[in-house]
């Protein structure tokens, strides 16, 4: 049995994902310094109201017992109640639970939900673990958060290495534990469900379908056809591979991927589907897929292309790499792909960026029409949950276009205003208790 003393120490060596509450701190006061935010509200904003930390047992396959740290940070709530994914992977820890929950107060507010922001997760590598010991996680970690989650108060929903599985585990343990009376009255516990379960239809591909329409209409906006057009992704998980579903469709042609892996590059095209089945069947890895050649790692932002998804971590594209990128789009699919540095290259370089606030946001906006579903007792249709979901983020990008070419900003800044200010004017209403 490794003792929690032994694994703090261990994971106490372990890289921290250096940057990324810098990162966010630097885009914030930017535009606050822009919109000349109210002090107090800036004071409010710079700090996350609520950090939990939790450290539990779990039986392992072999009898052992493990502990394990969890984190949910509860960054803001002004709009409405938390809202934001459960990560497991080794880098998970409180900056980084800080940080994402940072960026997804900005997502909710500036899509114009009644949300505020959330986010965490656990310290782990899951492909360490059996499916049966992953589950145990799961619910053991739920069952811990469970007086801090809640249908109206925070929302978990999937994000790097949790999928509908792990969200249907948390709904059932979540409701399990409630009084009876209160089970099924909080199945929106948590958002990105089997559609079997009260998931939404067509949430697994909202996020990946709006970095996919993101590129689309700023590709209308810049007299731009995307028949033909060369895209890489970072990525090929529930993100990466959803966007480049749509974007071939569209005649975009993919030429280079990079997982966890490795990377892979074919000039001549890559079938999205085909490059889907082979990670099925190769433990979700793309490296030696037959119809293209494996890629240095280092090689991969350098590859020949007109469109960049990075839709897997954060910190990704640094200085150095901005100025190998050969893309004149950078879509931000993951959150905080681009560090401040990363960014003012690629600003330098003319190079345009839709900042992840905006173009992976289809898997927040997906996630309150399921919440809406679960909480009216009403089933949605595909095709209306696109309808729906093309409607909403069309209005946010053309807001976040407009904005930035009226005051001639980047797109970033832009969005992070339109943000900030739909807060702030909550805050001076109601001004602050007592
Ligand atoms: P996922 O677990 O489905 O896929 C992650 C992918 O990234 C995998 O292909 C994995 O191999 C790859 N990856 C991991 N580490 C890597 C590395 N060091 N280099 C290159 N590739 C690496 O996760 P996801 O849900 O697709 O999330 C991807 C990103 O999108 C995350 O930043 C997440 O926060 C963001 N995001 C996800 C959603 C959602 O609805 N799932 C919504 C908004 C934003």
């Amino acid at each position: 049995m490794e003792t929690l003393t032994a694994e703090i120490k261990k994971n106490s060596k372990k890289v921290p994902v250096k940057g990324m509450m810098d990162n966010v701190m630097e885009q914030f006061n930017s535009a606050a310094n822009q919109i000349k935010l109210h002090p107090s509200i800036r004071k409010i904003l710079s700090i996350t109201n609520n950090e939990i930390i939790v450290n539990f047992p779990v039986k392992m396959d072999n009898g052992d017992v493990e502990i394990f740290r969890g984190y949910r940070v509860q960054h803001n709530n002004a709009l409405g109640p938390y809202k934001g994914g459960l990560r497991y992977h080794p880098t998970v820890d409180i900056d980084a639970a800080r940080a994402l929950a940072m960026w997804m107060t900005w997502k909710t507010s500036l899509a114009g939900l009644p949300y505020g922001g959330g986010k965490g997760g656990i310290q782990l590598d899951p492909s360490k673990y059996s499916q049966g010991e992953l589950e145990r996680i799961t619910r053991r970690f739920t069952f811990a958060l469970a007086d801090n989650i809640g249908p109206e108060h925070d929302i978990p929903a999937p994000d790097v290495n949790t999928n509908s599985q792990t969200m249907a585990w948390m709904a059932d343990t979540y409701m399990s534990t409630r009084p009876p009376a209160e089970r099924t009255a909080n199945q929106h516990v948590v958002t990105g469900k089997p559609a079997g379960s009260g998931g939404l239809e067509g949430r697994d591909r909202a996020t990946g379908y709006g970095v996919y329409l993101s590129i689309k209409i700023w590709a209308e906006k810049n007299n731009i056809n995307l028949k033909v057009k060369k895209f890489i992704v970072q990525g090929f998980g529930n993100v990466g591979y959803w966007a480049a579903y749509f974007l071939e469709k569209e005649g975009g042609k993919l030429v280079a991927v990079q997982d966890a892996f490795g990377s892979i590059e074919n000039q001549k095209g890559i079938v999205v589907e085909d490059l889907f089945n082979y990670t099925k069947a190769n433990k979700g890895s793309v490296v030696d897929f037959p119809n293209a050649k494996n890629l240095e790692k280092d090689k991969f932002f350098a590859t020949e292309c007109d469109i960049c998804i990075p839709a897997a971590l954060g910190n990704q594209i640094t200085a150095k790499k901005a100025s190998q990128i050969k893309a004149s789009l950078v879509a931000e699919g993951a959150n905080g792909p681009t560090n401040v540095d990363g960014e003012k290259t690629l600003l330098e370089r003319d190079i345009a960026i839709i900042p992840d606030i905006l173009c992976n946001s289809g898997g927040v906006v997906g996630s309150y029409f399921e919440w809406l579903q679960n909480r009216n007792g009403e089933l949605w249709q595909l095709d209306e949950v696109m309808v729906k979901l093309e409607k909403k983020l069309r209005e946010s990008f053309n807001k976040v276009y407009e904005y930035s070419q009226r005051e001639g900003l980047d797109m970033r800044t832009a969005a992070y205003c339109i943000a900030i200010q739909r807060i702030e004017r909550a805050y001076i209403e109601r001004g602050i208790f007592p």
